[in-house]
């Protein structure tokens, strides 16, 4: 079984969201940022989450020559056609850091939306995860989503990029005011995350010693 595992993301939100769920049961979980050297980011052209995931769990996967975990995740709108969708990250273009990025993301996000009902602003984040091993093969493959709807008053101060702004109606509150823990019980990457711990149960370790 693989006990340490390579996730193809620098977002130490995700990275602590994976740890959480796949540090009790026994997995390392490393990102990119403890490989050594830089690995030029592979262009994501897919159109859905899935193939995006699968070009960048292959891509890092054969530049590390390690089995790799990627994850591709985005809000889904449905007032908006599915948008920002794959584009999620750079819904309102690349500039800025990270944080400078969220926050430009919602502010468009928020006119998007303007004068639509809580009905019509109903949305999901979507998590697609793939693992590839150092040969580039496909090994496992999972989906998860987190359905709420979009409020244009920001709420909560945890989490990262739209969770301010998706709320949960049986919760009673956004997505930014659960804890990692109520988050990752609930949403569509610890849901994708814990389909993949059952799976990796049956990957066999690769030659690369991962
Ligand atoms: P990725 O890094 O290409 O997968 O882009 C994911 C983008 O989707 C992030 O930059 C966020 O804007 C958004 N996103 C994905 N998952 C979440 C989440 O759990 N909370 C808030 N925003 C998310």
């Amino acid at each position: 079984m693989i006990q340490t595992l390579l996730l193809a993301t620098s977002n130490e939100h995700k990275l602590d969201e994976v740890r959480e769920i796949l540090v009790p049961l026994g997995f390392m979980v490393e990102g990119l940022d403890s490989v050594g050297f830089s690995i030029p980011e592979p262009v994501e052209d897919g159109v859905t989450f899935e193939e995006n995931a699968r070009i960048k769990a292959v891509a890092y996967a054969r530049a590390v020559g390690r089995t790799c975990l990627a994850d591709d995740s985005g809000l889904e709108v449905d007032a908006l056609g599915g948008a920002p969708g794959i584009h999620s990250a750079r819904y309102s273009g690349v500039d800025g850091s990270r944080q400078e990025r969220d926050a430009a993301n919602n502010e468009k996000l928020i006119k998007e939306l303007d004068g639509m009902s809580e009905e019509e602003s109903r949305a999901r984040f979507v998590c697609a995860m793939c693992l590839a091993s150092a040969d580039g093969r496909i090994l496992a493959e999972t989906r998860g989503e987190f359905e709420g709807v979009i409020v244009a008053q920001p709420r909560g101060g945890n989490g990262f990029g739209y969770d301010p702004h998706l709320f949960l109606p049986d919760l009673g509150c956004t997505s930014a005011e659960l804890s990692s823990k109520e988050k990752n019980a609930r949403s569509h990457r610890g849901d994708a995350v814990r389909q993949m711990a059952k799976m990796l149960e049956s990957v066999e370790s690769g030659s690369d010693g991962s």
